[in-house]
């Protein structure tokens, strides 16, 4: 099956015998058995479901759907992007050991690794992951792992997986990517010989900002530990909402398609703008796209505030990725914590947008930028 089939029809290629059109909602805690003999038979491997937290088919499904796309053995759920990534790392990690992340994380991977895991003595170090020497010269004698994302935050730089990849062999390191931003559509990072895989499926999995969900997905052998965190440390994600990411994640192909063009216009309606400095928008991250978030640096004459103000149906909101045109001010938002310092070497910068584009008629949200731009000019 090519993408887009494979995209619809994970579901049924599990459970053939269903009669009913639409997968059930397991909504339930727990799995009865006939007997002692048929309960036991969970612990033989010879079931799948005993105990919600330990796995339940709608959540299963979400996993199984990811990790069919990204061309991985195995995939599980769990109950946030942030959690998805705590399993992920806790799989490979251990108090003592060392990680080396990239400097322009997702802003809650970053409070994660540096504040959190920090407490129970996991310590990581960021290194330039666009330097090959950056990376090499942060890695340390208890370096275990090493950390990046497919497409940053927000500045979409495309990151070089197969530079990574090779490091992590030549220096025996594991690697995760997060997808998040890129999705399976348009890059596979397992395909090109990362360990691990996460997502916040709250993103583009889900696509509808309905749902709070995280996905990783693997090879068999790391996959039962990632399996084995999710389940002890109660990071599973709830049946129904389970249920809601499968049905988003069938139209991933298509709003995505959908999504990136959108994106593609509007960074190009952009870079002819006179009240926009500069557009950051990447050229290079598949043959299929380019990714459905555009940056854009405002010009100095134009008002932020006063920008914000004028984008009439089109939402501020601190995320992304929902099929409705939104923007984020990253500043205020993401970065909010990073120090001025380190956030202007990103250059994360006060007259930074980040747009996240829908499903819409790509000509009404060019116009409706170009609306907001022209009222947000701070005339003398
Ligand atoms: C949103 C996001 C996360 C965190 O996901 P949650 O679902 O909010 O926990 C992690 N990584 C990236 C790149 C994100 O955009």
């Amino acid at each position: 099956m090519r993408f887009e089939t494979k995209n619809v029809h994970f579901q049924e290629k599990i459970e053939a015998t269903e009669t009913s059109k639409a997968k059930p909602i397991y909504q339930t805690s727990a799995f009865s058995f006939k007997d002692l003999d048929d309960m036991e038979d969970f612990f033989q491997g010879n079931k799948s479901y005993l105990y919600t937290r330990m796995g339940n088919p709608n959540t299963d499904d979400l996993g199984k759907g990811v990790a069919e796309l990204e061309g991985a053995e195995v995939g599980a759920a769990s109950s946030s992007g942030i959690s998805a990534i705590l399993a992920a790392v806790l799989a490979v990690t251990k108090s003592g050991d060392h990680i080396v992340a990239t400097e322009d994380l997702y802003g809650g991977t970053y409070q994660l690794m540096a504040r959190e895991l920090h407490e129970f003595g996991i310590e990581v170090s960021f290194a330039d992951f666009t330097n090959e020497e950056s990376i090499e010269s942060a890695i340390q004698e208890n370096t275990v792992l090493l950390y990046s994302e497919s497409i940053t935050n927000p500045l979409l730089r495309v990151e070089n997986i197969e530079t990574m990849v090779s490091l992590g062999k030549k220096h025996g390191l594991k690697t995760i990517i997060d997808n998040t931003f890129a999705t399976p559509f348009l890059i596979r990072p397992y395909e090109l010989g990362v360990d691990l895989v996460v997502h916040s499926a709250t993103k583009y999995i889900g696509g509808h900002s309905d749902l709070s969900a995280g996905v990783i997905v693997g090879g068999s052998v790391l996959m039962k530990k990632v399996k084995g965190k999710i389940a002890n440390l109660g990071c599973n994600l709830g049946p129904f909402d389970g249920w809601l990411g499968c049905r988003g994640l069938k139209t991933l192909s298509l709003r995505m398609e959908r999504q990136c063009s959108n994106a593609k216009a509007l960074a190009e309606a952009l870079e002819r703008n006179e009240n926009v400095k500069k557009v950051f928008y990447p050229t290079n991250a598949s043959d299929r796209g380019n990714g459905a978030i555009v940056s854009i640096d405002l010009a100095e004459h134009v008002d932020v505030h006063q920008f914000f103000r004028q984008l009439g149906w089109i939402k501020v909101v601190p995320t992304l990725a929902g099929v409705e045109t939104s923007v984020t001010y990253p500043v205020g938002t993401s970065h909010r914590s990073v120090p001025e310092e380190t956030r202007l070497k990103l250059g994360v910068t006060k007259s930074l947008v980040r747009i996240s584009l829908g499903i819409e008629d790509r000509q009404d949200i060019i116009e409706e930028f170009e609306k907001a731009l022209v009222f947000g000019e701070v005339k003398f």
